[in-house]
């Protein structure tokens, strides 16, 4: 049985912006969060963030860190 795709309501979108999980076992590497400056570790799941057509700017955010900037409304 399909369902259809539905919006990810814990995933907030920004205008601008591109936003998809990255589960756990995608998460390969470690990165530095851009909004907290904090490690995101091995295997912790996030998410990844470009701007529309910029994708070399991606850059990998906590979770938490993205729902915070996205209800702010802008990447400080
Ligand atoms: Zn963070």
């Amino acid at each position: 049985m399909n369902l259809p795709p539905r919006p990810d309501a814990f995933l907030p979108v920004l205008d601008g912006y591109v936003v998809q999980r990255v589960p756990a076992f995608r998460a390969t590497k470690f990165y530095v969060c851009p909004d907290c400056d904090n490690t995101i570790m091995s295997g912790q799941g996030h998410v990844v963030v470009w701007p529309d057509d910029l994708v070399d700017e991606r850059r990998h955010w906590h979770l938490h860190c993205w729902r915070v900037a996205a209800r702010r409304g802008r990447i400080a």
